[in-house]
């Protein structure tokens, strides 16, 4: 099946906003083995949208329109298409009786433009909106029209509750394309590629992708065939890469280096301060985003100055003289003080050399972040690239990883 993805909205050709929906809509298509060949964008007008249609219908089996489903005037997408296809609008009661109460609960006046909303061209499956008021909707034919709303919020939802089953019956074999993404931290692209050559050269069903972005690696796997059986093959392909690359592994599909963590954290019962120089907070910040962290989060220090590290916490003059406050020693120290200072279980601490200019004779780049628990100090040295904010964020992101692992092997030790 070959598709056509058409956003209509003048701010998308004013470069007021980005054709986000487009790249969404890409990669769902991906995922369910349609093939998207033409992206197109077109203003709120009614002459240029026909003609965008007639382009599309000739070389497209499925045309997804996004934007201009609302109540304004310059939302003329449901009225063009009804018009191109020779159809009719007519009120969808149930988005109507939605709309209705929407307004009623809210206590605010509705107006004829909000009743447009429930308008839908006659004969077509209705999307419900569950995060906002214009439906969306798929007109069956020789082409299959698609229409969606324009704000991410309310078309995201829609296409992953409605349009994809929706395609599913519509190919109708009983068929499902179900995929998988394994997430890792601390290897690179290339070399986990390297780790799977054999498997990605070898590959047909599950396909196997990787994809790097934000200093981390993803596997996709994608299966096709009946769901069950998708998801035998999904889990013995999972097995035999984690069996190679698995040291890096940490977690499936949209979940993030920090939500992981911080999960972890909430299990075991640990709680844990931070002491942050290079990082400046925003390894507090990324736990502290997680849902649960005032369950494990006791605090953190921003030890950006040397004399803070010395007075708030406690580092000896003399490491300092010694070895430099970037330094494996200066990590540990902070790391220990700051459970101590702030009674938690677990104290963790970064700092290095975020750049462009190097520090106490040490190159950018070069970062120590350390992990003090009751057992003692673990202290890792890393010599990461890429611009300041590259490297702090990696940084943030290392120490996750870090503190991950190492709570993975105390669960492990228990067992
Ligand atoms: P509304 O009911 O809010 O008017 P709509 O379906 O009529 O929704 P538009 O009016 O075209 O959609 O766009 C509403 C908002 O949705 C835009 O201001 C923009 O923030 C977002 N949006 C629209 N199209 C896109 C797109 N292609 N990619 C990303 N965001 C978009
Ligand atoms: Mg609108």
């Amino acid at each position: 099946m070959k598709a056509e993805i058409i956003a209509v909205g003048s701010e998308l050709l004013l470069g007021q906003i980005s054709n986000t929906n487009a790249r969404f809509l890409s990669g769902k298509m991906t995922e369910v083995g349609v093939d998207v060949h033409f992206h197109t964008a077109v203003g709120d007008n009614r002459s240029r949208l026909t003609a965008a249609l007639s382009a599309a219908e000739k070389r497209s089996d499925l045309i997804i329109l996004t934007g201009g489903l609302g109540p304004t005037r310059d939302d003329l997408t449901k009225e063009t298409v009804a018009e191109f296809t020779g159809t009719n609008l007519v009120m969808d009661s149930e988005s109507l009786s939605r709309i209705e109460s929407y307004f009623r609960k809210r206590d605010l006046p509705m107006t004829e433009n909000n009743r447009k909303q429930a308008a839908v061209i006659e004969g077509a499956d209705v999307f419900i909106n569950y995060n906002g008021l214009a439906c969306g909707m798929a007109v069956k034919g020789e082409t299959v029209i698609v229409l969606l709303p324009g704000p991410p919020g309310e078309l995201e939802p829609m296409v992953q509750r409605d349009l994809l089953p929706w395609l599913a019956r519509m190919t109708g074999t009983g068929e499902a394309i179900t995929s998988r993404v394994l997430r890792f931290f601390g290897i690179g692209e290339a070399q986990l590629a390297g780790e799977i050559d054999d498997i990605i050269a070898n590959q047909s069903n599950p396909t196997v992708a990787p994809l790097a972005s934000d200093g981390e690696v993803t596997i996709r796997l994608t299966s096709k065939g009946m769901p069950d059986q998708n998801v035998q093959a999904l889990d013995r392909m999972e097995k035999t890469i984690l069996s190679r690359a698995g040291t890096w592994f940490y977690g499936y599909d949209t979940n993030t280096l920090a939500k992981v963590t911080a999960d972890a954290l909430g299990k075991s019962g640990s709680t844990i301060a931070c002491a942050e120089s290079l990082t400046g907070g925003m390894f507090g910040s990324m736990l502290t985003g997680e849902s649960g962290a005032s369950s494990f989060y006791t605090g953190g220090v921003i030890c950006y100055d040397a004399n803070v590290k010395q007075n708030v916490l406690n580092v000896k003059e003399d490491t300092i003289r010694t070895y430099g406050t970037v330094s494996r020693e200066c990590a540990a120290e902070l790391a220990e003080n700051v459970r101590t200072l702030m009674k938690s279980t677990i104290g963790i601490s970064f700092t290095g050399v975020a750049g462009p200019d190097s520090l106490e004779g040490k190159e950018p780049g070069l970062v120590f972040i350390a992990i003090a628990d009751s057992r003692g100090t673990a202290v890792k040295r890393l010599s990461l690239a890429g611009s300041r904010s590259a490297v702090r964020e990696r940084a943030a992101k290392f120490g996750c990883y870090f503190l991950l692992k190492q709570l993975n092997e105390e669960e492990s030790t228990k067992e």
